[in-house]
């Protein structure tokens, strides 16, 4: 293979070419429409962990953290990886599942450990855990910083030959006979290619379209809520509550939350056009939790918001995949949590297009493939939580 031209300078994108470099494949140009890391990456929550319920993808995540762990020797960069580890919290009503989950999770490789509220406690001294019936702590999970990580790994992809475009929109694949052949720029410059990669979120949706390929691919408006919680937390684990529906971790001392109940995840029509703060709504509704969980704050104030765009699947799990164009592939769907996959989606993509198959232990590249939605043979977890959004 020669040439190779990746849409989309986001973790996805640079994560590909950093696996398809490690395969020995050095033609490869990725094409950004803006600046590297400006879509989801820039924005994301960044949080890290291997608790999942769909083997393949605990499997990514796991394969993943090799990276996040060893990116300053792999690339040279400091990529601010807070390994503060994770919890997940869960109430009666989802002890079954959640203990079969994490003997999966095990059964993988991945290191979790049932914990007591009791012993939770210590470690958010402000928490009230009395609703919790368990939880797990994964010691390896926390959270990164997306725009250090993609950053970092394009600075050491051009040292690598890699050409990194920016300010470079696609207007449209260049296609003949069931085979695409490159991509022309909105300038009308057109790259030639034996390759295209399509990593570009839900924006990958209009450039597949002429093609005949339908990505089912939603944009979605996500909001997050930031509290100064006026007091030193110290670094605990990040906090996944499945009994109040939110996630929570410290960022700069100030705790960045988020809902797990996809109450304030809202479909949109175009993903450039959404609020940059977040609704009245959503900072109620997470304040309210937020007194709940933490009664030890006695004086939290909301500091700020964050706002971004995730690009849902129906089965809220990733495309990685080849598609009926020779030369044509594709990653995106990442569905909020393509981060802490990353480097194993760029893998795993280098490994369909070189070698048709996974080189990842315990994933199964036809889950991923595009042609699930079509065949009604959606990627779900057998371990699924009452009341929680459906990527656990
Ligand atoms: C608020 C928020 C919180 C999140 N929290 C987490 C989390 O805690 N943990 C986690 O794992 N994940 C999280 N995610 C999800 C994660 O950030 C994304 O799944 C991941 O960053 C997606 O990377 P990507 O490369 O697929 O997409 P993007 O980073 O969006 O990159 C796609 C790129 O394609 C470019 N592009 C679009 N159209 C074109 C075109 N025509 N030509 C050229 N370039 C084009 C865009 O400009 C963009 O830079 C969160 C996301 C958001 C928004």
């Amino acid at each position: 293979m020669s040439k190779v031209v990746i849409i989309g300078g986001g973790i996805i994108g640079a994560t590909t070419a950093y696996a398809l470099l490690k395969k020995g494949v050095t033609d490869i140009t990725i094409v950004e429409r803006d600046s590297v890391g400006s879509g989801g990456t820039g924005k994301t929550a960044g949080i890290i962990r291997c608790h999942y319920g769909v083997s393949s993808i605990a499997a990514l995540a796991l394969f993943s953290l090799d990276f996040f762990e060893n990116a300053a020797e792999l690339i040279g960069t400091d990529i601010e990886f807070q390994q503060v580890g994770y919890l997940v919290g869960v109430g009666e009503e989802n002890v079954e599942p959640f203990r079969a989950s994490l003997a999966n999770q095990r059964s993988l490789g991945v290191e979790t450990e049932e914990i007591t509220p009791a012993q939770v406690q210590p470690l958010w001294p402000t928490s009230f855990v009395e609703d919790f019936a368990t939880f797990c702590l994964e010691k390896r999970g926390g959270y990164g910083d997306g725009y250090a990580t993609v950053q970092g790994l394009a600075a050491w992809l051009r040292t690598q030959g890699v050409t990194i475009k920016q300010g470079a929109k696609v207007a449209e694949l260049i296609s003949a006979d069931g085979k695409v052949s490159g991509v022309k720029l909105v300038d009308g410059t057109q790259l030639d290619a034996d390759v295209v990669v399509v990593a570009a979120g839900a924006w990958s949706v209009p450039l597949l379209e002429p093609l005949g390929i339908e990505l089912p691919i939603t944009p979605k408006f996500v909001q997050e809520i930031v509290i100064d919680p006026g007091i030193d937390l110290g670094a605990p684990p990040v906090f996944s509550d499945i009994v109040s529906m939110q996630y929570v971790h410290l960022r700069n001392g100030e705790m960045l939350f988020g809902n797990s109940d996809g109450n304030s995840v809202i479909s949109i029509a175009d993903p450039d056009v959404y609020p940059a703060h977040a609704t009245n709504e959503a900072i109620e509704a997470t304040a309210e939790k937020a007194i709940h969980r933490f009664p030890g704050i006695e004086e939290p104030r909301v500091s700020t918001t964050t706002t971004g765009m995730v690009d849902s699947t129906p089965d809220n799990n990733p495309i990685i995949s080849a598609t009926d164009y020779a030369g044509l592939f594709v990653a995106a769907g990442m569905s909020g949590h393509g981060f802490k996959i990353s480097p194993g989606v760029g893998q795993l993509m280098a490994d369909i297009i070189v070698e048709g198959e996974s080189s990842i232990a315990n994933v199964n590249a036809a889950d991923f493939r595009l042609s699930r939605f079509a065949e009604g043979e959606l990627l779900l977890s057998p371990y699924a939580y009452k009341g929680a959004m459906g990527i656990r």
